[in-house]
C-alpha cells in the first residue's frame, strides 16, 4: 500500500478520498487554489499544498505544478478524483514518467477507451450493445446520407473526442445532416483539436443507466450492476439510484457481463462506468465509458456494501480484487441527490456565498458525502455541487421516503439550493413509478413555470 497520496481535486470527492486513504493507512496531501485556502476538507488532510490561483487552469488543471508538489511531497501516488485531469491521458503518462503511480488506468487503456470511435468498436468486438450507426469516423459526407437512411432520422452527430455534451447535432432530415456534419467537424477541431465525429441513432425518449465497473492489474475485471441517472436537467444528473427500477434483470445483467468483457479486453486496471441509454422497449446502447470514479458511485457502494474508492486505489498499489463476479450482490436500494448551490427558482443561477445554517439531516441509512458546513464560503470559481446526499433502504419505496425525509431535515442557507427541486420529484407520479425519461426534469420544470 501507498504511504502518501496527493489528491489533485477539492471538495466532497477531496475529502471522500482522504477518508479512504486513512483507512488503509496512507498520508494525504491535498493540493488547493487560492479561492479554496481555508477550505474545510483541508483540514482533514495531513499537509496541504498551494499551487496557484482560483480559476482551475492556474491550479487544478496546471500539471507542471500538481507534479512539483507532488515531488517536493515526496508522494507514492496521485488519486485525481473526477473532473479537472481525472480522464487526461497525458498527465496519467507524466505520471508515469516521474515514477509517481496514478491511481487509474494506463494512459494506453484510458486513450483507448475514451476516445468514443475506438470504444464503439472495442464494444462492438466484446458483444457490448452500441447504438444503430456508423462504424467509425465519417469521412466522406455521402456515407453519412446513406447509413442515415439506414437507420433512419433523427440522428445525432457526435465527437469522437467529444466530452460535456459539446460537439454533439440533433438532425432531422437530409439537408440538416450534410451542414451539421460541417459545423461539428470544425467545433470538434477546435474544441478538443480532433475533428473526427460519427453519427448515430437519436432515441427521443431513454433512460440513462450505467454499469460500474472495477478491473486490476491481474486482468480480474467485475461489474458492479447497474446505476439509473435517469433525473438529469441539460445532461446534468441530478438523481441516481441503484438498482434500476423496473428493468429486465436478466437483460441488465447480461449488458453488466458484457460491459465487464470490455474492460478485460482493454486490461484495464481500475474503476470505471459504462454508460447506456435504453430505449422504450428496454434495448441498451452504450454511450461512452467514464475512465474514473464518478460522482454517483455511493449508491453502488450502498448496494453492493464495496467501497469503490478504496479499490481504486488498492488496484493502483498492485492489489488484485479478493472477490468475484459471483459474490458481489445487490442489497436493498439506494438513491443520491446532488446538493448544488444552485436557485431553482431562478433558472439554476449559482448561488455561491456564505453558509451560515447547516443542519445535516441523519438517522438510519442516511449519509451525506459533503465538504459544506456552517461558516464555508463556497466560492464562484467551481462547479456548483456542494455535496451528496444518499439513503438506502430496504425496497425503492423505502429509499424514497427516507430520501423525502432527510430532504426535509437538509437546512441549508442563506444560499439556495436543488433540494426543494428534489421534493418535488420525489413526490411525482412518473418518477415514483419510474415511467421517467432523460427529459421529465425539464418537462416538469417548465409545466411549472420554473
Ligand atoms: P458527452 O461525453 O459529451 O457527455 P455523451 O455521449 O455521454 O456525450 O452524451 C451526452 C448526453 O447526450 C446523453 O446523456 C444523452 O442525454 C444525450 N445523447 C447522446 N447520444 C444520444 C442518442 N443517440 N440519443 C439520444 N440522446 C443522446
Amino acid at each position: 500500500m501507498f504511504s502518501r497520496i496527493l489528491i489533485a481535486n477539492r471538495g466532497e470527492i477531496a475529502l471522500r478520498i482522504i477518508r479512504a486513504a486513512r483507512e488503509l493507512g496512507a498520508q494525504t496531501i491535498c493540493v488547493y487554489s487560492t479561492a479554496d485556502r481555508g477550505a474545510p476538507w483541508l483540514e482533514q488532510a495531513d499537509e496541504t499544498i498551494c499551487i496557484g490561483g482560483g480559476p482551475s487552469t492556474e491550479s487544478y488543471l496546471r500539471i507542471d505544478r500538481i507534479i512539483s508538489a507532488a515531488e517536493v511531497a515526496n508522494v507514492d501516488a496521485i488519486h485525481p478524483g473526477y473532473g479537472f485531469l481525472s480522464e487526461n491521458a497525458h498527465f496519467a503518462e507524466v505520471c508515469r514518467d516521474c515514477r509517481i503511480e496514478f491511481i487509474g488506468p494506463s494512459p494506453e487503456a484510458m486513450a483507448l477507451l475514451g476516445d468514443k470511435i475506438s470504444c464503439k468498436r472495442l464494444a462492438k468486438a466484446t458483444g457490448t450493445p452500441v447504438f444503430p450507426g456508423s462504424d467509425g469516423a465519417i469521412e466522406e459526407e455521402e456515407e453519412a446520407i446513406t447509413v442515415a437512411r439506414e437507420i433512419g432520422y433523427p440522428v445525432i452527430v457526435k465527437a469522437s473526442a467529444g466530452g460535456g455534451g459539446r460537439g454533439m447535432r440533433i438532425v432531422h432530415n437530409e439537408p440538416a445532416l450534410r451542414s451539421a456534419l460541417q459545423s461539428a467537424r470544425q467545433e470538434a477541431a477546435r474544441a478538443f483539436g480532433n475533428g473526427a465525429v460519427y453519427i448515430e441513432k437519436f432515441l427521443e425518449r431513454a433512460r440513462h443507466v450505467e454499469i460500474q465497473l472495477l478491473g486490476d492489474r491481474h486482468g480480474n475485471a467485475v461489474h458492479l450492476f447497474e446505476r439509473d441517472c435517469t433525473s438529469q436537467r441539460r445532461h446534468q444528473k441530478l438523481i441516481e439510484e441503484a438498482p434500476a427500477p423496473g428493468v429486465d434483470r436478466a437483460r441488465v445483467d447480461a449488458v453488466a457481463r458484457s460491459a465487464a468483457e470490455l474492460l478485460r479486453r482493454s486490461s484495464y486496471a481500475g474503476a470505471a462506468t459504462c454508460e447506456f441509454l435504453m430505449d422504450e422497449a428496454g434495448g441498451f446502447h452504450m454511450l461512452e465509458v467514464n475512465t474514473r470514479v464518478q460522482v454517483e458511485h455511493p449508491v453502488t457502494e450502498l448496494v453492493t456494501g464495496i467501497d469503490i474508492v478504496k479499490w481504486s486505489i488498492r488496484i493502483a498499489a498492485g492489489e488484485a480484487l479478493d472477490f468475484e463476479q459471483g459474490d458481489v450482490r445487490i442489497r436493498g436500494h439506494a438513491i443520491e441527490c446532488r446538493i448544488n448551490a444552485e436557485d431553482p427558482d431562478r433558472g439554476f443561477i449559482p448561488s455561491a456565498g456564505l453558509i451560515e445554517v447547516c443542519d445535516l439531516p441523519g438517522g438510519p441509512g442516511v449519509r451525506v458525502d459533503s465538504h459544506a458546513r456552517a461558516g464555508y464560503r463556497i466560492p464562484p470559481t467551481y462547479d456548483s455541487m456542494i455535496g451528496k446526499l444518499i439513503v438506502h433502504g430496504s425496497t425503492r419505496a423505502e429509499a424514497i421516503e427516507r430520501m423525502f425525509g432527510a430532504l426535509g431535515e437538509f437546512r441549508i442557507g442563506p444560499i439556495r439550493t436543488t433540494i426543494p427541486l428534489y421534493r418535488r420529484l420525489l413526490r411525482s407520479r412518473p418518477f415514483v413509478d419510474a415511467t421517467h425519461d432523460i427529459h421529465y426534469v425539464e418537462r416538469l420544470l417548465r409545466d411549472e413555470g420554473g
